[in-house]
């Protein structure tokens, strides 16, 4: 599907006086729908012209299943598993030490191996119930629903959650939140609690880091971290040996491991990452992360003009926290923006008619139709059109 498309509905655009129309006819329709990384894309086009970042691989290699026998997880490519851990060690993200690392088919795989793995050896005559605090990534339930697994069931918003007296229970804590950029713990404290820590976004460019994270099972994607989403390819930090085998288990049933070719790219891209992190790196390649931030940092401010312009609006600002990675107080710049419209409006409807850009709605995130997540991520085109466009809104 093609991420820009033809347009529907005529839109009309105002001058900042509010004098001229301007039919926009011909002007496209943004997707800021889905949070598709293209804006890390100029950053490797430059890279690989520079450094030839290429995993082509011969025609005799990566035949068989088997990727690392002896190991744990034994699909998983020992240079990823390398560079995995070399990357939590340089950011300082992540604990990375006693921990087992299973690769995933996008962390979204692990998301329900994670499940399955909590969930298969309780034994429980009923499916355990997984609950993540409102507003949720979208995806929980409906990747949980799907299934129609008898393990786990899910079951809303963690807040409103009753633990019924140590019955166990699954949530989801997502950290830095999708869709609205909030740093959370988990909410429901209950004695049968078991926590999925998914931290797509724990990455310098979104938040402060500001200390190694160190919870039982701990998910990360290339997706987010350094926008190869196409390559699929996620990763599980876990704690306990026989949760991480029984999610291993689930992969080797699903998928019979995870593709060694994206594995290989992904370690390949990892390494450059950390390389870029070096104060002893080449001169020509920029740091990632600051690259990265300074991009989101100035989409933010732009956001932030374009949204003072119109008085429907509002999106939330967030306070400032040391991060050990930068070593200074630092302004988060999430990967979505969660803006609100006006009382008793409908936002996604008014960005899809008065700015020709298809976002999320809140109630796809256990919300209401008065909020909507837009991407941060896209391509610069798109999104200075967005920006444009919202200015412009007259109501
Ligand atoms: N968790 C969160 C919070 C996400 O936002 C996403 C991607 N939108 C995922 C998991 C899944 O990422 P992927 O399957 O691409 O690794």
């Amino acid at each position: 599907m093609s991420r820009i498309c033809g347009t529907e509905q005529p839109l009309v655009f105002r001058d900042s006086k509010n004098t001229a129309s301007i039919p926009l006819l011909q002007d496209p329709i943004v997707n800021l729908d889905h949070g598709d990384p293209m804006m890390y894309e100029s950053y490797w086009k430059e890279v690989s012209d520079k450094y030839g970042v290429s995993t082509a691989i011969p025609g005799f290699q990566c035949l068989s299943y088997f990727a690392n026998a002896k190991g744990l997880c034994w699909f998983l490519e020992p240079k990823l598993e390398e560079e995995i851990k070399r990357l939590h060690n340089n950011v300082g993200n992540a604990l990375v030490r006693d921990c087992h690392v299973v690769v995933g088919t996008g962390s979204s795989q692990l998301i329900l191996a994670a499940l399955y793995a909590l969930c298969d050896s309780l034994n429980e005559p009923h499916p355990i119930d997984v609950v993540s605090a409102f507003p949720y990534y979208s995806s929980y339930p409906e990747m949980i629903e799907f299934v129609k697994s008898g393990l786990f069931k899910w079951s809303g918003d963690a807040r409103g959650f009753d633990d019924k007296d140590g019955r166990p229970y699954i949530e989801i804590v997502t950290s830095p939140n999708n869709p609205d950029g909030l740093v959370r713990e988990a909410v429901v404290n209950g004695q049968g609690g078991m926590l999925v820590h998914d931290l797509a976004y724990y990455w310098p460019q979104y938040t402060a880091v500001t200390s190694p994270a160190h919870h039982d099972i701990m998910l990360f994607t290339a997706s987010k971290c350094t926008g190869h989403a196409g390559s699929r390819i996620g990763w599980a930090l876990v704690k306990d040996e026989k949760v991480a085998r029984k999610m291993v288990k689930f992969i080797e049933i699903n998928t019979i491991g995870v593709s060694k070719e994206a594995q290989l790219r992904v370690a390949n891209i990892l390494e450059i990452v950390s390389l870029s992190c070096q104060r002893h790196k080449p001169r020509e390649l920029e740091n990632f992360f600051e690259h990265s931030r300074n991009l989101l940092a100035k989409r933010w401010r732009k956001l932030r003009e374009a949204v003072e312009n119109t008085d429907i609006f509002t999106i939330p600002k967030f306070p400032r926290r040391y991060c050990t990675y930068a070593r200074d107080f630092t302004e988060p710049y999430p990967a979505f923006a969660w803006i609100k419209s006006k009382e008793g409006t409908d936002c996604e409807k008014l960005l899809r008619g008065q700015c020709k850009t298809m976002t999320r709605s809140g109630e796809r995130f256990g919300s209401d139709i008065e909020y909507a997540r837009i991407s941060m991520l896209s391509k610069d085109e798109e999104f200075e059109m967005f920006v444009r466009r919202l200015a412009a809104i007259k109501m």
